[in-house]
């Protein structure tokens, strides 16, 4: 197989949903891939924050294999321990009293939207439904989390969207107040707007949020699909910001490459959803949760998760020292990075990096966005940005 004969098929088969970059991917080692034709490049994206433990990883291979070889899936009709023991961890890194294992991020919010609203139901009846999400934010591909993603643009084509969701300017705890009409139950938020551009909440504003939230009994519930797992250098994101939400929802990087996901509920919440209230057949899947062990393995025990902050800071400094003219600074938290752009289009420097054998994502309206693999060494950061510097500065 050639990338070219690849791309071609592809075009003849598959559905042509996704705007690609003529890149054919064969496999990868650490933050390193290589295509069909043996080309190296450098993966500053992680296939979308999900290779948290990059590629090839031993001990997520082993798990893998060990668990494909063992007990590939059983459905939630019986017990495996994958699953048992994975949500024992997840409990204690989050501080969170249970868990409900889905295989996606638009899933997991779905799951946690579903919760706010019985709880709110059993407590208060019907009416009170309504979820306040913010501007700029992103939750997911379903016909619910489309209407839950406060962007215009994601409304279109797919009418009628689900019903009960209002959405507040980022950081305007007023604004938030002023949509209370008696029908809300929840507010979502994304700690770190991701695909909206990598923005992290202002601390005082996710506070205020928080304190408006129990005042009223309305589940403050963060989507940590993309914040979540160390990808900020702590756990989940909410700890830089000194609060505990309701409900958190994960997916991307618990499993390291296999489709995982889920909400991890506080006790109040731990019995809302009971038999028949919400199910998934691939949930707690045992090979993907004995996955998420090794990735738990690496990044807490082996010490990845501690050097998350300090690589960000490494990356976006050095972006800062090339003084590139097209740069205007960087933004993010731990190895969720936004870089500004001025008078480039993000879309044509990512692809002029990737020419370049660097892999990198846009986000929002100006920015490039790295998602590095937790586990990138330095040796590779330093050729990334050897490229990084080498093409921004020829724009
Ligand atoms: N929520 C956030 C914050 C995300 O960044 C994403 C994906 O980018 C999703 C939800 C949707 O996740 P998935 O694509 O796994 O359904």
């Amino acid at each position: 197989m050639t990338s070219e004969t690849l791309i071609h098929k592809d075009g003849l088969y598959v559905m042509q949903t996704y705007s690609r970059h003529p890149v054919a991917v064969k496999s990868g080692t650490g933050a390193t891939l290589t295509d069909f034709e043996g080309r190296q490049y450098i993966d500053f994206t992680s296939g979308i924050g999900v290779n948290s433990v990059g590629y090839s990883n031993p001990k997520w291979v082993s798990a893998v294999a060990g668990q494909a070889k063992t007990l590939a899936h059983i459905s939630n009709l019986f017990y495996t321990e994958p699953g048992t023991l994975l949500a024992e961890k997840l409990c204690a890194l989050s501080h969170m009293n249970k868990v409900f294992f889905a295989n996606s991020g638009a899933e997991s919010n779905e799951g946690m939207i579903k919760l706010a609203r019985k709880y709110s139901y059993d407590r208060y009846g019907s009416g009170r439904f309504t979820i306040i999400t913010l501007r700029q934010s992103f939750h997911g591909r379903t016909i619910t989390t489309l209407s839950a993603t406060g962007q215009d643009k994601f409304h279109n084509y797919f009418f009628p969207f689900t019903d009960g969701f209002r959405y507040a300017p980022p950081n305007d705890i007023d604004a938030v107040e002023a949509l209370d009409d008696g029908s809300v139950c929840a507010v979502m938020i994304e700690l770190v707007q991701g695909e909206g551009g990598v923005h992290p909440l202002d601390p005082d504003y996710v506070k205020g949020l928080e304190s408006l939230c129990r005042e009223r009994d309305w589940l403050l519930l963060a989507d940590e699909v993309q914040t979540g797992i160390g990808r900020t250098g702590k756990f989940f994101a909410y700890e830089h910001y000194g609060i505990l939400p309701d409900a958190v929802s994960f997916a991307k990087g618990i499993a390291g490459g296999l489709p995982l996901g889920g909400f991890l509920v506080n006790e109040k919440l731990s019995s809302v959803l009971g038999p028949g209230t919400h199910a998934t057949t691939y949930g707690a899947n045992p090979v993907c949760c004995a996955a998420g062990l090794a990735v738990l393995d690496i990044l807490v025990n082996d010490g990845v998760m501690d050097t998350v902050e300090e690589k960000g800071r490494y990356i976006r400094s050095m972006i800062e020292s090339f003084r590139l003219p097209v740069i205007n600074g960087t933004r993010g938290l731990g190895l969720m990075i936004g870089i500004s752009c001025y008078g480039v289009e993000p879309s044509a420097a990512a692809a002029a990096l990737i020419s370049n054998g660097l892999l990198v994502l846009t986000a929002g309206s100006d920015a490039i966005r790295l998602l590095p693999p937790l586990t990138i060494t330095y040796e590779e950061i330093d050729k990334g940005l050897e490229i990084f510097n080498g093409t921004i500065s020829r724009l």
